[in-house]
C-alpha cells in the first residue's frame, strides 16, 4: 500500500482509486503464472520478467485478481478493525480522510452549534473514521486471502459477504436480532433514556459534545451525509462511500492517546486546542476515556513494522521446477533465468545435486536430511561460495529415524567424513551389466547409427501400438538383429574380450 501510495501521489495525496489501480499494477507485476501446472490458469494481464516471456499459454487473464487483492489489501488497511495495530494508519504513516466541502462544514456548525467551522471539520473527520473502522463502507469485490481468515482462499472476515464487501451498515436505530447494523441514535432503554452503553458512534457524540445531541440533528446529519455523498445506501442502511477517500502522507496532524496509546490523525485539531468549549482532543477508540496529545512520527522511528513497511522494496518471488522430468532444453532455460535473476527460486529435485550450472544461492532449503555426507555437501555447498555474503542452509526433518538421529547430531552430517566411493572390478554382476551395455551401445551406434537414449522400447521390441500380450518376437524387431549381430559380428566378440581383458582377464570371467 505504502509503495503504491508513493506512485500515485501528487503533493502526498491520492485518491483511494489511484491508489487501488497501483496497487494492481504492483500485484500485476508480482502475479507469476505455474509453468508447470493447470496452464489454463495462467495468467495473461501479469507483467512479464522480459518481451520474450511466453504469453500464448496464458489464457486467463488476471487483472480481475489484482483488482481484488488491491481492494483487500485496502479494506485491511483503511476499513477493517482487525488489522488496526500494524495498518499503515496506525503506524501514523497515511491517513485517510474525506474533503470536507466548507458549505457543508458550515452548515454542520450551525446545527451542532459549533463556535468555529473547523470544530465541525474535527467532529466530521473523527465521526467518520470511527464509521470507516466499524467496517461500515461500501467497497465491493475484496478477495478473500486476508491473514485474519488463516490466507485461505474463500475464507472472509465475518464481516464480509460472499462478494467480499462489509455487512456492516449504519441504520438510525438497530433492532436487538440485526447483526450487522449499528445505530446512528443513541440507544434507549424502555424509560426512553439513553442507555448506559452506546455503541463507538453514539459513545464519540457524548464524548466530544459532551452530551448527546437532539435526535433532530443526527436526523438531519443521517440524511445530509447521503445527500452530500459521503453515505451511500446498502440495503436498508447505509454505509460510508468508500471512493471518495483519499489517502495522505503527513508528519503533521499526528495525534496520541495518553491512555490506549492509539495513533490518529485529525487536521486542524492544533487549531482548536485550547480554545473550543468541545474535548476536540478526545481519543477516538471506543470506551477510551484519553485525550489525544500530538505525536511526531520519529517517536516509532524503530518500530518494526514501521520500519519494514516504509524502507523495504517488494521482491517479486518468481519461482519455477527443475527435475528430470522436464525436457533438457527446458531445464536449460530455467537454469538461464535463474542465473539472471528471472527466476529467484528453484524447487528442484536432486537433477541439481551435480554439475549444473546456476550461479550463485543465497539460501538453500533442505525438504529432508541428505541421506549421506556427500548428498549434504553437495545440497548445502551451493550456497554461499562467494565470501562476501552469508548463506542460509536450513533443513527440515521428518518424523523418521535417519532425520531425527541427524537432528539430535547435526554435526555428523555438516562436518562428518566423506565415505570415498569405490567400485569393485572382481564383482561378477557389474563386469556383466557393464559388458551388456557396452555391447548394446556398440550395436546401436555401429549398426543403426543411434544413442541408447534415443531408441523406445517399444520400437526396439518392434511392439505394434496397440499390443496386448507379447506372443512372439515380430521379425522386424530390432532386438532380432541385435542378437544376430551378436552372433555374427567380429567387433561384439572382440569388444567383450576386450572388456573382459581390463577387468581382470577371461580366466577369472569364465572361472566364476
Ligand atoms: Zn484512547
Amino acid at each position: 500500500v505504502w509503495l503504491s501510495f508513493q506512485k500515485a501521489q501528487t503533493n502526498g495525496i491520492a485518491s483511494v482509486l489511484a491508489v487501488e489501480s497501483a496497487l494492481t499494477k504492483e500485484f500485476l507485476g508480482l502475479s507469476i503464472p505455474h509453468p508447470d501446472r493447470e496452464p489454463k490458469k495462467h495468467h495473461r494481464s501479469y507483467i512479464a520478467r522480459d518481451e520474450n516471456e511466453e504469453t500464448v499459454k496464458n489464457e486467463r487473464d488476471c487483472l480481475e485478481w489484482a483488482q481484488k487483492r488491491a481492494r483487500e489489501l485496502l479494506l485491511r488497511e483503511f476499513g477493517l478493525p482487525s488489522a488496526r495495530r500494524f495498518s499503515v494508519e496506525a503506524l501514523g504513516i497515511l491517513a485517510c480522510h474525506f474533503q470536507w466541502p466548507g458549505e457543508f462544514l458550515q452548515a454542520v456548525k450551525e446545527r451542532f452549534d459549533f463556535q468555529d467551522s473547523l470544530e465541525a471539520k474535527v467532529f466530521l473527520t473523527g465521526l467518520t473514521q470511527i464509521i470507516r473502522l466499524t467496517s461500515a463502507v461500501d467497497l465491493e469485490g475484496a478477495s478473500s486471502y486476508f491473514p485474519e481468515t488463516g490466507g485461505i482462499d474463500g475464507g472472509l472476515p465475518k464481516r464480509l459477504d460472499s462478494k467480499g464487501r462489509s455487512q456492516i451498515r449504519l441504520e438510525l436505530s438497530r433492532q436487538s436480532n440485526e447483526k450487522h447494523t449499528i445505530g446512528f441514535l443513541p440507544a434507549k432503554k424502555d424509560d426512553r433514556q439513553p442507555k448506559e452503553r452506546q455503541n463507538a458512534i453514539v459513545s464519540y457524540y457524548r464524548k466530544f459534545l459532551k452530551k448527546y445531541p437532539s435526535e433532530e440533528v443526527l436526523l438531519w446529519l443521517f440524511d445530509e451525509l447521503l445527500q452530500q455523498g459521503f453515505f451511500v445506501r446498502h440495503e436498508v442502511g447505509r454505509q460510508l462511500h468508500w471512493e471518495l477517500l483519499n489517502l495522505q502522507a503527513s508528519e503533521s496532524d499526528w495525534y496520541r492517546c495518553n491512555t490506549c496509546q492509539q495513533i490518529f490523525h485529525l487536521p486542524d485539531l492544533q487549531q482548536l486546542s485550547g480554545r473550543s468549549s468541545f474535548a476536540v482532543d478526545c481519543c477516538l477508540a471506543h470506551r477510551c476515556q484519553g485525550q489525544l496529545r500530538p505525536f511526531r512520527g520519529e517517536e516509532l522511528k524503530d518500530h518494526h513494522y514501521r520500519h519494514i513497511i516504509r524502507e523495504r522494496v517488494i521482491l517479486p518471488l518468481r519461482s519455477q521446477e527443475h527435475t528430470a522430468q522436464l525436457g533438457t532444453e527446458e531445464l536449460a532455460k530455467r537454469e538461464s533465468l535463474f542465473r539472471q535473476g528471472k527466476i529467484n527460486l528453484l524447487s528442484s529435485s536432486t537433477t541439481l545435486e551435480m554439475g549444473v550450472d546456476i550461479g550463485e544461492l543465497q539460501a538453500v532449503a533442505l525438504r529432508n536430511f541428505p541421506p549421506h555426507v556427500s548428498n549434504y555437501q553437495q545440497r548445502a555447498g551451493r550456497a554461499g561460495r562467494r565470501t562476501d555474503g552469508v548463506a542460509i542452509t536450513l533443513m527440515y526433518g521428518q518424523r523418521r529415524p535417519h532425520d531425527r538421529y541427524y537432528f539430535e547430531k547435526p554435526t555428523e552430517l555438516i562436518n562428518g567424513k566423506n565415505k570415498v566411493p569405490k567400485l569393485d572390478p572382481d564383482n561378477l554382476e557389474i563386469q556383466k551389466r557393464h559388458i551388456r551395455a557396452e555391447l548394446l551401445a556398440n550395436f546401436l551406434r555401429d549398426a543403426r547409427a543411434l544413442g541408447a537414449e534415443k531408441i523406445a522400447m517399444k520400437a526396439f521390441l518392434g511392439l505394434p501400438d496397440n499390443y496386448t500380450k507379447l506372443t512372439g518376437l515380430p521379425g522386424e524387431a530390432l532386438l532380432s538383429d541385435l542378437l544376430q549381430w551378436l552372433e555374427n559380428h567380429e567387433s561384439a566378440s572382440l569388444l567383450a574380450r576386450r572388456w573382459l581383458d581390463r577387468l581382470g582377464g577371461i580366466d577369472r570371467f569364465t572361472r566364476s
